[in-house]
């Protein structure tokens, strides 16, 4: 028989934090059949008035008081925001404990906290227990989002880059405009909810795709330019992972296995693996070994012709605009995104890191120009489902689907360039703006 769904709540200390919890509890037990615990973090002998009430709760629901935290160390005049706070933090591994045995004894679905109980998200979380919403989450005029595709420093709300986002958020309708490299055709439902009118929202101006042409840092081109002159026309999958993206040792063989076992022509930017950073070269493009060490045993012997491997970087925007190229395994970097738009390449979506796992989710599901590879349950891309969307991109139905596409993109993107094009006159307008100011 299916067990009842069991829900924990950690009300933080106060009469008033948990009073209307224990009503949405009842609501929850009444009407949706579910169980609940409370979980109460305490600093001292419970009140009377906890006792009482929690000694009343109707069937369903139980409690069980975490052991007292000790407060002693903090000064008399602590502010009670921070008192809480702490009992909830100080209270963490008691929960860690009342957890293992909830997790064991009932079928535990969720964890309910308020605004003072964020902490125990990481206990939920080592428990696989949901903190979050399942539903995807809904951005004014974007595709829904899953939390876990979210731009990563929202991903951990304790590590210092989330306190960043929100500090730089906050401060971005301080601007008296803001530019966007973006335009109509490629994100119409998110520069239209961005340009909606609010008070004390500064005008959004779309004015891309700004995207590099010519050549790439003084960095030798001829090798790979001329390897696609000789190469034909759309044949050759294009695989690189922006100016910092690194892969692990076990992904960079899958990925080399696949590209061989796909039979496609290759032209791919190699960097030494990192098993822990995927950005590790961000700061510094110079990959820190021979990365060719890396590579199975005989690949380059066996993909000789068809495949040309190059360390660190290559001249990119060129790369993409050359015939040769069919295909564009990504990173999803807005750069790498956009040159491949104005260039009409499609994509296969292997995002890393920052917000790119939002831009593969906008290309693969809104936009429909580009595959994503399923991951293993270990987050590795198998050598299979490599070589399946390598050949389907630049071979299959899908693959000539999403290069039509694209090709609309590229057209579009030419469009609003263009001299009367609405990126155009979006720059015009801010830049009479800016000349007519004082
Ligand atoms: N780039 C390049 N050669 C390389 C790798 C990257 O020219 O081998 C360029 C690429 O054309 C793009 C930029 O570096 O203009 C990378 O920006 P993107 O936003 O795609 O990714 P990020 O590096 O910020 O992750």
């Amino acid at each position: 028989m299916e067990q009842t769904p069991h829900i924990a709540i950690l009300p933080s200390p106060g009469m008033g934090h948990l009073i209307p919890l224990v009503e949405f509890a009842k609501r929850l037990v009444l009407h949706h059949q579910f169980s609940v615990t409370f979980v109460v973090p305490t600093d001292g002998p419970p009140s009377k008035a906890q006792k009482t009430f929690l000694e009343a709760l109707p069937a369903g629901m139980t409690y069980v008081f975490l052991s007292p935290i000790d407060c002693s160390d903090l000064p008399e005049d602590v502010r009670i925001e921070t008192r809480i706070s702490l009992t909830v933090t100080r209270s963490l591994p008691s929960l860690r404990d009342e957890f293992r045995s909830l997790v064991a004894t009932s079928r535990l679905v969720a964890l309910v906290v308020d605004l003072f109980g964020t902490d125990a998200f990481d206990v939920a979380k080592e428990f696989n227990v949901s903190p979050d919403l399942p539903d995807p989450v809904r951005i004014p005029g974007c595709i829904p989002i899953h939390g876990r595709d979210l731009l990563d420093p929202a991903q951990d709300r304790k590590n210092d880059a989330y306190k960043w986002l929100l500090h730089n958020a906050k401060r971005y309708r301080m601007a008296e405009g803001i530019m966007v490299n973006s335009f109509k055709d490629l994100e119409a439902g998110a520069i239209q909810a961005l340009q909606e009118k609010e008070p004390d929202k500064p005008p959004v101006y779309p004015i891309g795709p700004l995207v590099q042409i010519g050549s790439s840092n003084g960095v030798d081109e001829s090798e790979c330019l001329r390897w696609l002159d000789d190469q034909p026309g759309g044949s050759v999958l294009f695989i690189s992972f922006g100016s910092g993206g690194t892969l692990s040792y076990d992904q960079i063989h899958e990925l080399a296995l696949g590209l061989e076992m796909s039979e496609q022509r290759f032209l791919w930017v190699v960097r030494s693996p990192n098993d822990t950073i995927a950005n590790a070269t961000f700061f510094n493009v110079q990959s820190q070994n021979d990365p060719f060490d890396f590579l199975p045993k005989g690949f380059l012997d066996r993909t000789r012709g068809r495949g040309l491997v190059v360390s660190t970087w290559a001249p990119q925007a060129q790369i993409l605009a050359h015939g040769s190229t069919g295909g564009f395994l990504t990173h999803c970097g807005w750069n790498s995104i956009l040159e491949s738009v104005v260039n009409g390449v499609p994509l296969i979506a292997w995002p890393l890191y920052a917000e790119q796992k939002m831009n593969a989710v906008m290309l693969t599901e809104n936009l429909k120009v580009a595959l994503r590879p399923k991951a293993n349950e270990h987050g590795l891309m198998e050598q299979v489902e490599v070589a399946k969307v390598v050949k389907c991109l630049l071979e299959g139905e899908e693959g000539k689907q999403f290069r039509n596409r694209m090709k609309d993109l590229k057209d579009a993107a030419a469009k609003v360039l263009s001299k009367d094009g609405s990126s155009t006159k979006s720059l015009a307008e801010l830049a009479c703006k800016l000349k007519n100011k004082v």
